[in-house]
């Protein structure tokens, strides 16, 4: 488990975009960007886009804001 998202960075490698910290390759920069979310434990609501510090923040974030539970 990675700490510091210091150590997170997308390379470029080969015509895919990889990440620094698994080696997990994608076709689209945004992808490799997104999936960072699951060494730092951020997400984001797929409702509003707002940036949750856990993922578990997420299932009160649309209970509370949306209303819809998970
Ligand atoms: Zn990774
Ligand atoms: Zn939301």
């Amino acid at each position: 488990m990675i700490n510091s998202t210091a150590e997170l960075e997308v390379i470029y490698r080969d015509g895919a975009y990889v990440c620094s910290a698994c080696g997990h390759e994608f076709t689209l920069r945004n992808s490799c960007l997104r999936h960072f979310y699951v060494h730092t434990g951020e997400t984001t609501c797929p409702i509003c886009a707002r940036k949750l510090s856990h993922k578990s923040h997420l299932k009160r974030h649309m209970k509370n804001v949306h209303n819809m539970p998970m």
